[in-house]
């Protein structure tokens, strides 16, 4: 599965560092510094996608944006700018107007892995995955568990982790849900991956954590598993076997999909809530009825979705969505959890604005169960809210895209 990618940058060092990093990454890759060579690799080669820079001299993107267009190109177009982000922007609307595939705008300087989670991206159109895939996978142990650092908002100290799930691809190397959840889902398959997850989660929480410590495993439900009503019963012994108790999970769910039957689910979530597991609506602001669900099922948590955590620092809207999501949360006892946090001043605004519980790439990004210990040392010796940049800088989740495991 060699992809074909062309760049096309007037810099010599931005070409030969593209060049080095995507061959790395298992693109095969052609460079052009002039838009006289662009065009003729362009045609010769036909690229599966394109880095394009928006100013070089003698032409400038949108013009070449025009050749594409002029050419009907089909092909996936990365735009590279030095100019600060508005200028990106203006240019991806307008390749988008030309009608071209504009999948992203990459702000100069960038580093490894902004570059490696756009070609990532790209790489997922070419993965050809099935259902028996899915169960072959599972048969030959390639699933793995990351989990997400949590902390209280105001010390700092560790709350747990959620725990999220990857596949080690033989061929794709590390793929993140998005690659193949839906898959999943669609063919009802989550519900083993579910049950793979429980037990893991929970051998794995026993051994890192004595229960004095009081920390929390979140894991993400699928709404196949909400449908089945044994669902809180297994939960229950599934928990216990591995020495753990149902106090310790917290159950997040998502309304990505409106339920047919809402009155089952309502069960199954009330009858897990009777049996102790703690339920936590996740993505909150996103999904089809959040509002009624928070109010009938016996939540305990709220998550604000990442976007508006990502988006507050600039959009005023997104901004007022927290303040509000926190309000009512609180409003309605509930514990409110911030999620995507990705900086000093995130976490700041988190916390004036009353959110209990952070998480995101700040803290702590996705991680193996074998950083996790270190972690948890350094965050109750008070180094990781001391320090946390060092947090996000150690052997975590760099290995997230598909691509970075093909070099
Ligand atoms: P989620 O449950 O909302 O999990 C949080 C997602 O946000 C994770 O993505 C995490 O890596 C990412 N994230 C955390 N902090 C930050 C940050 O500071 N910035 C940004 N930009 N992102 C951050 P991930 O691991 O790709 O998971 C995506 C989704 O896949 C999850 O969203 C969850 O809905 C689903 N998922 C993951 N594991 C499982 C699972 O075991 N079962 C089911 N049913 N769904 C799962
Ligand atoms: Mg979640
Ligand atoms: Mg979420």
């Amino acid at each position: 599965m060699t992809c074909k990618l062309l760049v096309v940058d007037d810099d010599e060092m931005i070409r030969q560092f593209l060049r080095t990093a995507a061959q790395g990454l298992g693109f095969e890759v052609s460079t052009a510094s002039s838009a006289e060579t662009f065009r003729t690799i362009f045609n010769e080669q036909q690229p599966d996608i394109v880095l394009l820079d928006l100013i070089m001299p003698g032409t400038d993107g949108v013009e070449l944006l025009n050749y594409l267009a002029a050419m009907h190109c089909t092909v996936p177009v990365v735009l590279m700018s030095g100019l600060e982000g508005g200028a990106i922007r203006a240019a991806i609307r307008l390749g988008e107007a030309h009608g071209l595939r504009i999948v992203g705008g990459l702000e100069k300087p960038f580093d490894m892995s902004t570059l490696k989670e756009t070609l990532g991206e790209f790489r997922q159109e070419r993965m050809e995955l099935s259902q028996s895939n899915l169960t072959e996978a599972l048969e030959n142990d390639e699933f793995r568990l990351h989990y997400q650092p949590q902390v209280h908002a105001e010390s700092g100290q560790p709350r747990g982790f959620e725990a999220l799930l990857r596949w080690e691809h033989p061929d794709y190397g590390l793929l993140l849900p998005a690659y193949f959840l839906s898959l999943a889902e669609e063919s009802g398959f989550i519900t083993s991956l579910t049950r793979w997850v429980v037990r893991q989660s929970a051998a794995q929480l026993v051994q890192w954590c004595p229960a004095e410590l009081g920390l929390t495993m979140s894991i993400n439900l699928s709404i196949h598993d909400l449908h089945s009503p044994n669902f809180p019963e297994w939960m229950d012994q599934a928990v216990r076997a591995e020495g753990a108790s149902p106090h310790d999970f917290v159950l997040e769910v998502t309304e990505r999909e409106a339920s047919d039957d809402p009155e089952r689910v309502l069960e199954v979530l009330t009858r897990l809530r009777l049996k102790g597991f703690q339920l936590s609506i996740d993505d909150f602001g996103t999904g089809y009825s959040s509002l009624s669900m928070v109010q009938r099922a016996p939540f305990n948590e709220l998550k604000v979705d990442k976007s508006f955590v990502l988006e507050s620092e600039h959009d005023s809207d997104a901004d007022v969505i927290v303040r509000m999501v926190v309000n009512m949360g609180h409003t309605m006892g509930l514990r409110v959890v911030a999620e995507g946090v990705e900086n000093e001043r995130a976490l700041r605004r988190m916390r004036e604005v009353g959110v209990d519980i952070i998480q995101g790439y700040h803290t702590g990004r996705p991680m193996p169960a074998s950083s996790c210990a270190q972690w948890l040392n350094m965050a109750f010796a008070g180094k990781q809210t001391a320090r946390p940049a060092e947090q996000t800088a150690r052997p975590a989740e760099q290995i997230a895209r598909p691509a970075e495991q093909t070099a």
